[in-house]
């Protein structure tokens, strides 16, 4: 990462404004915005998008995936309900902002990516910022990370038709996991759930459209 990367005093304002209109939306608590706040998203988009940053809007990133708009990640983050003492498990690192904007809110933060140069560019971006509770791994999230399991919470940044059983069985008892569900092109609705005698429940949060969930890992 070159020094024309660092965020400067002008993205903390632009970064201050975004947060100002989440604000005025409802979409999340104080603690989760103040999150928001201290990541720079700018970091975390490639040069010919940087401009995006901090407008609500989704971006491209690397292997033709998207970075969700910050209204989602804020929403998505908030419906978490994330401790400081929590295990969190992220599906579908891309970019690396959603993992950090959990890291400063969690314990430890696990993140599974298919794609080998986007996992790459995530953990760069967060050694830069310094951000050592974020484990990246390359991986099929299907899978989950059964070796760090237990975890408190899940968030799934990719669609599926159904949540994969292996996320269901690492999620702790009192965990909960937030997902969009739905087809590649069709309606898609994120999902809060938690456990009832070892069965996901789950309350609808709204409609949304996010990169579908592969198998197996990237070429790339
Ligand atoms: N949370 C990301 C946005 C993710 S876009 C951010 O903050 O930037 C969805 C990501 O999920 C993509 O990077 C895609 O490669 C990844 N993905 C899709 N299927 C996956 C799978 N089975 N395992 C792990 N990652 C997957």
């Amino acid at each position: 990462m070159s020094a024309g990367d660092t965020p400067d005093d002008k993205d903390a304002v632009a970064r201050a404004e975004l947060i100002m209109r989440l604000r005025g939306q409802n979409v999340a608590s104080a603690r989760v915005l103040s999150a928001l706040e201290r990541t720079p998203r700018s970091l975390f988009l490639d040069a010919p998008h940087k401009s995006l940053a901090y407008l609500d809007r989704a971006a491209p990133i690397d292997c033709g995936q998207t970075i969700s708009q910050p209204t989602i990640v804020a929403m998505m983050t908030e419906a978490l309900d994330v401790a400081d003492d929590h295990r969190v498990l992220e599906i579908g690192t891309g970019s690396g902002y959603q993992a950090a904007v959990l890291s400063r809110l969690a314990g430890e933060v696990y993140s599974i990516e298919r794609h080998p140069r986007l996992a790459t560019t995530a953990e760069e971006r967060l050694r830069v910022l310094g951000l050592s509770n974020v484990h990246v791994r390359v991986g099929d999230g299907n899978a989950g990370w059964p070796e760090a399991a237990p975890f408190d919470r899940i968030i799934v940044t990719a669609a599926s038709e159904a949540v994969p059983q292996a996320l269901v069985e690492q999620l702790s008892p009192e965990g909960v996991l937030v997902a969009p569900v739905g087809p590649e092109y069709g309606p898609q609705t994120l999902m809060r759930c938690t456990l009832e005698n070892g069965e996901l429940v789950g309350e609808e949060l709204g409609a949304v459209a996010f990169v579908p969930m592969r198998s197996g890992v990237g070429r790339l």
